[in-house]
């Protein structure tokens, strides 16, 4: 195990930690605490590290844990390591065709250069309501599986993961060593629609669905405290969907969603996009 100390100008002074072992590193978790922090990609902890947000005397940098790379695509599904990169898992051929509304989301977020970096784990970890990988994460029924040193292994279904503006379920001693999309039935479509000011900017709105002949979901995106998940499978008879239909699918939806203004957009603004990339997602999912 290699131990540095870093001391930028521009950064507080932390002990850096790479472990090579899940178990080394639910060790130091468990040894620090709340005192550490986990860095992936860092697209995330780097600013929050620069603006004081959190001060941890520990870093423990995950990138040189080989079981945390792994990135699997099997018949029971897609399993994605905790420090796969998001470029990575952009390459993997059948992302697109099995999993769209995931491939839409990542082709989608951040810049090329971040992306490289960046991490599904961290992004669903950080527990921002805008996160853009967690409306596919939902609407594909996404597993997460975390390890702690003292209570072993536990799976969490994406339903529960979110707890709040940057709150999660995890404890600070818990990591997340991989997350599993299960498969999908051969007529499933998925589709991730946001709206944003810019290129490298976060979401002002995010609608997900999927659909098949078993179920039909939709997710939604910096739109609430945390992200929000609809089963509207009752609604859906036909593969088709009539104003009347769209409108009783749109009250419930309005049941659910509550959206802040801030610098981003007015409350107003997020809910008329709501609506129109419901209307947009709803037209790709279903034929
Ligand atoms: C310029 C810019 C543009 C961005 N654009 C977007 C965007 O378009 N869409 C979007 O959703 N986000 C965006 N982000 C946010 C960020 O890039 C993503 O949230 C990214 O996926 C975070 O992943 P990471 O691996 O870099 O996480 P890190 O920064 O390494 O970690 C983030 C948090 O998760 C914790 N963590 C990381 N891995 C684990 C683990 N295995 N177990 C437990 N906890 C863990 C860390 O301790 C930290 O608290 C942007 C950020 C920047 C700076």
């Amino acid at each position: 195990m290699m131990v540095g100390t870093v001391s930028y100008v521009d950064l507080p002074k932390f002990k850096v930690e790479v472990p090579n072992s899940i178990e080394d590193a639910l060790e130091l978790l468990h040894n620090h605490q709340a005192n550490c922090k986990i860095l992936a990609g860092g697209t995330d902890l780097l600013v929050d590290l620069r603006h004081r947000l959190i001060q941890p005397s520990v870093v423990i940098d995950i990138k040189n844990i080989l079981e945390l790379k792994k990135l699997e695509f099997t018949e029971n599904g897609l399993q994605i390591g905790a420090a796969v990169s998001i470029s990575e898992v952009l390459k993997l051929p059948q992302l697109k065709t099995h999993y769209t509304a995931l491939y839409q989301a990542l082709n989608d977020m951040c810049d090329e250069i971040l992306r490289s970096r960046a991490t599904i784990a961290g992004n669903i970890a950080t527990a921002s309501p805008a996160a853009d990988t967690a409306g596919p994460l939902y609407v594909h029924q996404a597993i997460i599986s975390v390890k702690s040193h003292s209570r072993g292994s536990r799976m969490i279904l994406i339903n529960d993961f979110f707890k709040g503006v940057k709150k999660s379920i995890l404890d600070p001693d818990e990591l997340i060593v991989s997350i599993t999309l299960p498969s999908i039935s051969k007529d499933t479509k998925s589709a991730f629609i946001k709206m944003k000011r810019g290129v490298e900017d976060l979401a002002l709105v995010g609608v997900t669905g999927a659909h098949n002949h078993q179920h039909t979901f939709l997710a939604y995106t910096a739109v609430a405290p945390t992200p929000i998940f609809l089963d509207i499978s009752m609604y859906i008879t036909n593969n088709k969907i009539s104003e009347d239909l769209f409108q009783s699918i749109w009250k419930d939806v309005l049941t659910k969603i509550n959206p802040i203004s801030d610098v981003r957009s007015s409350k107003a603004y997020r809910i008329h996009i709501s609506e129109i990339l419901t209307r947009l997602v709803l037209k790709e999912i279903i034929a």
